[in-house]
């Protein structure tokens, strides 16, 4: 049986995927195997793949065609493995497509990692795993990250809202959260360790526990919970459904210590029609009193959010209802997107039919309005005092260190690297197009 001693991981998505990789590299290190940062040093690649977009999945084909055009024997190549949204969409086509994969894993199935690769040692045959119900049996605790200040935290997986645009509930399944004490012990062992902030990841993180109601533990309940853990400093989520913010959320962001008051409230859309037709069951009417409920609540929230534009049969009249949506709510960040048709889902059905000009000009002015937007409220900055939780050195100048403020600014400024992991005053006086510069407070810098 070939012997396994090295292995290379790339990941492409979102920061779900990043996690499922710092568990896959727990699990190959706790193997035996060594990490390497090059292609050509490794006896087991591994892609962990994206589906969400059209672009995502055709860089992995591209890379993965690539790897086939070496020429290289079975037995000369290193054994490659693709995991992620793509290996459960495309499932057991992919070894028609690229001959050359040893094997492919869903996202439901990253515990079965080894027993995977015993399998294609043993047979030198091609195996595929893709489940469709998530068990949580992971081992957390394991994976190897590689940030020592925040860390992700899985809480709920799949989906069960089925927008009409979107293959999630088709290749990572139905909801299913995670038993809180699991989600709590993880948590603890994170501040054991000396992490600060704990990142809460789902598709949805707003419907946990719904889908366990004996639990008789919601989101906001987790909230609380974490709250109660000492160590821990700042608590995010990603992603959000509006449907699911609730005001005991809110409730729970304006009143606990470590909830960060930064809200991803993605809107997509405008438009009554094109929400419908997205099927994101919610008005506009409904979205806007949840955002002003949340602001009411939580005064100096922040809210980000995610529009497509170029959905079929958009109007532009459509169009400049979401853009003046953005001009009215004045989010601190905008993720805008082109629409893209994704294989298996409902909208598929529905020609393509905007222009692909015609896309790219909506995004482009969302995007003019949002530099607008941005610009003055970094603008409103200036000379304010903000807490900033020290992640590390600056990549270009290690005298200065990086952090973010807690509604997700990057703040830069000058200070000594053992003040990396703690939470720090700082006043901005300057800022460059991401980026906020400043100095640490007078009181010695503490918060
Ligand atoms: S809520 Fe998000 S993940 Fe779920 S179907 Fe809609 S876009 Fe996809």
């Amino acid at each position: 049986m070939r012997d396994l001693k090295t292995f290379f991981i790339r990941t492409y998505g979102c920061q779900m995927n990043e996690l499922d990789s710092e568990i896959m590299v727990g699990l190959l290190q706790a193997r035996g195997l060594k990490r390497v940062e090059e292609e050509n040093a490794a006896d087991l690649l591994l892609y962990n793949t994206c589906a969400i977009r059209d672009l995502a999945e055709r860089k992995v084909m591209g890379k993965l065609g690539q790897l086939g055009k070496l020429g290289l024997s079975k037995e000369q190549r290193p054994l490659i493995g693709v995991t992620g949204c793509m290996a459960n969409a495309k499932k057991d086509s992919l070894f028609q497509k690229v001959p050359h994969i040893d094997f492919v894993m869903g996202t439901n199935n990253i515990h079965n990692l080894d027993a995977i690769l015993d399998e294609v040692l043993s047979t030198g045959r091609h195996v595929f795993k893709t489940d469709d119900h998530f068990a949580h049996e992971l081992n957390y605790i394991g994976a190897k990250r590689d940030d020592k200040v925040k860390a992700y935290v899985s809480i709920i997986r799949g989906c069960d809202k089925y927008c009409t645009y979107c293959v999630v509930p088709y290749t990572r399944g139905k909801e299913v959260s995670r038993e809180p004490g699991s989600i709590i012990e993880e948590c603890k062992h994170l501040a054991d360790q000396g992490y600060k902030e704990i990142i809460l990841l789902g598709q949805n993180v707003n419907s946990y526990g719904k889908d366990a109601p004996l639990w008789s533990v919601l989101f906001h309940d987790l909230l609380y919970q974490i709250d109660a853990i000492s160590g821990i400093e700042r608590v995010r989520f990603m992603t959000s459904h509006p449907v699911d913010i609730t005001k005991d959320l809110m409730q729970a962001i304006a009143c606990l210590r470590t909830a960060c008051e930064f809200v991803h409230f993605p809107m997509q859309a405008g438009s009554d029609r094109i929400l419908k037709k997205m099927h994101r069951i919610y008005t506009v009417e409904q979205y806007l009193e949840k955002v002003g409920m949340l602001r009411e609540i939580v005064p100096n929230v922040s809210l980000g959010t995610d529009i497509i534009v170029g959905f079929p049969t958009e109007t532009e009249d459509e169009f400049m209802q979401t853009y003046n949506l953005i001009k009215e709510l004045q989010f601190s960040v905008g993720f805008f997107y082109e629409y893209s048709p994704r294989k298996g889902t409902p909208a598929m059905r529905w020609k393509d039919d905007i222009p692909q000009e015609i896309k790219e000009d909506r995004l482009k002015r969302l995007l003019a309005l949002q530099d607008e937007i941005s610009a003055k409220q970094r603008q409103q900055m200036l000379g304010t005092d903000v807490e900033v939780l020290v992640e590390g050195t600056s990549l270009k100048d290690d005298a200065l260190l990086k952090g973010r403020t807690r509604c997700w600014k990057n703040v830069l400024f000058p200070g000594d690297k053992s003040l990396v992991g703690t939470l720090q005053n700082v006043n901005i006086n300057s800022y460059t197009n991401q980026t906020f510069l400043g100095t640490r407070g007078k009181d010695d810098g503490k918060v």
